[in-house]
């Protein structure tokens, strides 16, 4: 049986992030990756903040474009522009950026790898070849996104999952802000427009309701008069929205990004949520393989750094759940009191 210090499954910026840590840190790691090609096909509408440069290091290809404003339309027609200094990125160069970072710190990658099934110490992958290899480990990082394998055979519920469907399309004219659209259709959700150039990621979410996602997206398109005939791509995905896990940590296994439910449970952002949580775990990993520190400083580390922005989070989600209304009035005042506060 191969034996390594600390696998990590998944190579989305959660466990790339992780990876990188506890590999600098010395120890022997492997990274699993099911697709083909890290970070391909993109799933996401790829909106980071500014603050997301002090993290991690990530090259001028990895932007697709720098954005200063977010303007807000609201279901009773009124229309408030907030600072938000952020990217567009190009994720799939960002996500093989942060997946070469830990191979260069040392980091075993293996593409077209799945992770089937694991305990709390060794894990059955499905290589390339179609062989299934044990592999045995001092640590377990589950970094593999919102249906996390990981997190399900260990024992952690089902997430809460919105779904969203997206298209890129060509924009009619040249946009510098980001848009976020409500409507009561779009229960527990909303439409977006990020611009990435010439081209915009144009998409909706939403957790239930009277409509379908792909309904919702061609609500949403008729509404901005945009043609059908303009998309380029389509995409779509789901997005843990209940807020990370009472406990991400159990045994030998530790879960970050979307496997955690570290996504913000209002705005639905995860990317960087998922770098911070998958650099925690990845320290709490190294340290206890480097001097046998519990596991459970994940946890507190977790709550220090992300606890009172995801509970903010969780209060808003909680009350989206229970006072979404069809009405645009008192729709529009629900979400002033929970939306980017
Ligand atoms: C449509 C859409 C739009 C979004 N827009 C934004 C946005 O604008 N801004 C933002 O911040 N967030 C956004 N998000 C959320 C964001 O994409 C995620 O929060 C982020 O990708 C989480 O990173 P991660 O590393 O935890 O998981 P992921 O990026 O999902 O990576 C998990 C990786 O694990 C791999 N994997 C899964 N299972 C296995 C297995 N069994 N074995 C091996 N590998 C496996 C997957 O192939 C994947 O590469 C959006 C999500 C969606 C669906």
């Amino acid at each position: 049986m191969l034996k390594y210090d600390a696998v990590v499954a998944g190579a989305g910026p959660a466990g790339s992030t992780a990876a990188r840590v506890v590999a600098t840190a010395g120890a022997r790691v492997l990274l699993i990756e099911k697709r083909a090609r890290v970070g391909y096909p993109v799933q996401c509408a790829e909106y980071v903040p500014a603050l997301i440069a002090s993290e991690v290091d990530f090259g001028e290809k990895s932007i697709a474009l720098a954005v200063g404003t977010l303007v807000t339309f609201f279901p009773d027609g009124t229309v408030t522009s907030t600072p938000a200094p952020g990217y567009i990125l190009n994720r799939e160069v960002f996500d093989a950026s942060l997946a070469e970072g830990a191979v260069k710190a040392g980091a075993e990658l293996w593409l077209k790898a799945t992770v089937e099934d694991l305990t709390d110490t060794s894990l059955i992958i499905r290589q390339a070849n179609g062989r299934r290899q044990e592999v045995e480990a001092g640590v377990i990082i589950g970094a593999d996104g919102p249906l996390s394998l990981v997190a399900r055979t260990r024992g952690w519920p089902r997430a809460t999952l919105a779904a969203a469907v997206q298209v890129e399309m060509a924009l009619p004219e040249p946009m510098q802000v980001t848009r976020v659209y409500f409507d009561p259709l779009y229960r527990g959700g909303y439409a977006w427009v990020f611009p990435k150039g010439k081209t915009a990621n144009v998409g909706v979410g939403l957790v239930s309701g009277e409509i379908t996602p792909a309904a919702a997206l061609t609500h949403f398109l008729r509404r901005l008069g945009w043609q059908q005939q303009n998309i380029v791509r389509r995409t779509g995905g789901l997005i843990p929205v209940a807020g990370p896990y009472q406990e991400v940590h159990r045994g030998r296994v530790l879960l970050c990004g979307d496997a955690g439910g570290f996504t913000h449970p209002v705005t639905g952002a995860g990317i960087l949520t998922a770098i911070l949580s998958g650099r925690l775990a990845g320290e709490a990993a190294a340290a206890y393989l480097g001097s046998g520190a519990p596991l459970a400083t994940y946890e507190e580390s977790w709550r220090d750094l992300l606890g009172p922005a995801l509970a903010r989070g969780q209060a808003g989600r909680r009350r989206w759940q229970e006072e979404w209304a069809r009405d645009g009035a008192a729709l529009s005042k629900l979400l002033r009191q929970t939306w980017m506060v």
